[in-house]
């Protein structure tokens, strides 16, 4: 017997009836968990730009960095030469050749060459002094004192500081520790000699006191030095106070036996590269 069976339509539309509440509530469910999951995506999303968006801020913040501090402002001389001496030996040495390559460089122009012969060759000169005081010593009780001796120094003094590259050498006042020491006698313990100059000088090179005697006679025979003489010999102890060495040509007030009365070209570019080297030894072996 075939029973028959209740018209599937019916029978479809009640299961679907029943089905569809279920439906909903999955499907409800599946959207509210997609929101979800599409807000936590852009909360993720967002935390991570956070520091990708802070990063060039920070590299904006480092950008105004103090200004470095410029160049230190030296005469005519490119300040590529000033190399500072290091505790390292390697780098001392170094320091030592780059020196001696801007010597060699500058040629005839100067002659702080004349300190390589020497084993003992140490650049010497003060170190960051703008001005040095210059005591002249009256010594009126000299036979042959004359005001006009002090005037003569001045004229020297004027003659180095005109150059504008060394310290500016002021004359001493009453109280006052003296850098360099001028002072006169009637006649040096070298026969021959009408100046001399003593520096006081660290292994370092820096020069810490100068004492500069001038003669007034070159022996006992001779007379006393006309007064251009005099300021030249001035002059010419000056700029060995100041760390200058001998020049080896008579053009040159550093000659030993310049006839000139003044810093020749040449003394004043070896004054100015004097003053843009470190003061030291210069020779390569220890
Ligand atoms: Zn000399």
């Amino acid at each position: 017997m075939v029973r028959a069976r209740p018209p599937p339509t019916l029978a479809s539309a009640r299961n679907f009836a029943s089905v569809l509440p279920i439906f909903r509530v999955v499907l409800r469910t599946v959207l509210i968990v997609l929101l979800l999951g599409l807000g936590v995506l852009v909360l993720v999303d967002s935390g991570r730009r956070v520091p990708l968006r802070q990063a060039p801020a920070a590299t904006l913040d480092r950008t105004p960095l103090p200004p470095r501090a410029p160049p230190p402002t030296l005469p005519a001389m490119a300040p590529t030469a000033l190399v500072p001496p290091t505790a390292t030996p390697a780098l001392d040495l170094f320091a030592r050749l780059a020196v001696r390559r801007r010597i060699i460089r500058e040629g005839s122009q100067v002659y702080l060459d004349s300190l390589f012969p020497h084993t003992d060759s140490v650049l010497t000169r003060w170190f960051e002094r703008t001005t040095l005081s210059v005591a002249l010593v009256r010594d009126t009780l000299l036979a042959r004192w004359t005001p006009g001796l002090l005037e003569e120094a001045r004229a020297g003094m004027r003659a180095w500081d005109a150059i504008g590259a060394s310290p500016r050498l002021r004359e001493a006042t009453a109280g006052d520790t003296a850098d360099i020491t001028v002072r006169w006698v009637d006649l040096l313990p070298d026969s021959g000699l009408v100046g001399s100059t003593t520096l006081d000088w660290g292994r370092d090179g820096i020069v810490r006191r100068a004492t500069v005697t001038l003669a007034l006679r070159r022996n006992t025979d001779s007379l006393v030095l006309p007064p251009p003489g005099r300021v030249r010999v001035a002059t010419h102890e000056l700029g060995h106070a100041l760390g200058l060495p001998h020049s080896d040509n008579p053009d040159d007030i550093m000659f030993r036996t310049s006839p000139v009365t003044a810093p020749s070209p040449r003394d004043q570019a070896t004054l100015r590269l004097l003053y843009v080297l470190f003061p030291g030894p210069l020779r390569l072996q220890p």
